[in-house]
C-alpha cells in the first residue's frame, strides 16, 4: 500500500497545494473543520509522532515554522489558532504520515472532542 501524503508531496496525487520547500509541503485539508485546515507534511515518511527520531529534530521545528507562516499568512496567527499532530487511532489519525493540522478562523474549544 502506498502511503497517501507521500504521494500528494510526491505529486502523484493531486492537492491544492499551499507552500513547499525542500523538507515539507502544505495544501488544503480535504475535509476541513474551521474555516482555514491545512496540512504541513514532512516529505521525509515518518508513519506516527511516535517514530520521530533524533535525527529529525531540525526537521519538526521546520514544520512549526511553515506553519507559523501559513498562519500569518492566512491572518490567523493573532487571533489564534491550533496545531495538532493525531498520534495513532485512538487521537484519531486515519493517515499514518506525520502532519501538523492548522485549524483557525473560529473560536476552537477545549477540551477537543
Ligand atoms: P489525521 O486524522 O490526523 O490522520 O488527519 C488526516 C487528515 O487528512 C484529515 O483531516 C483528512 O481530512 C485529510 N485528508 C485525507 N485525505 C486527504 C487528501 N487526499 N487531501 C487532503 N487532505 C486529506
Ligand atoms: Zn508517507
Amino acid at each position: 500500500m502506498g502511503c497517501l501524503f507521500c504521494e500528494i508531496a510526491e505529486k502523484k496525487r493531486p492537492a491544492k497545494l499551499i507552500y513547499e520547500d525542500e523538507l515539507a509541503v502544505a495544501f488544503e485539508d480535504i475535509n476541513p473543520q474551521a474555516p482555514v485546515h491545512c496540512l504541513v507534511v514532512p516529505k521525509k515518511h515518518i508513519s506516527t509522532s511516535l517514530e520521530i527520531g533524533k535525527e529529525d529534530n531540525a526537521l519538526v521545528g521546520h514544520l512549526f515554522q511553515v506553519a507559523n507562516k501559513i498562519a500569518k499568512d492566512r491572518g490567523i496567527a493573532e487571533r489564534g489558532f491550533r496545531l495538532v499532530m493525531n498520534c495513532n487511532p485512538e487521537s484519531g489519525q486515519t493517515v499514518f504520515h506525520i502532519h501538523l493540522h492548522i485549524l483557525g478562523g473560529r473560536i476552537m474549544h477545549w477540551p477537543p472532542g
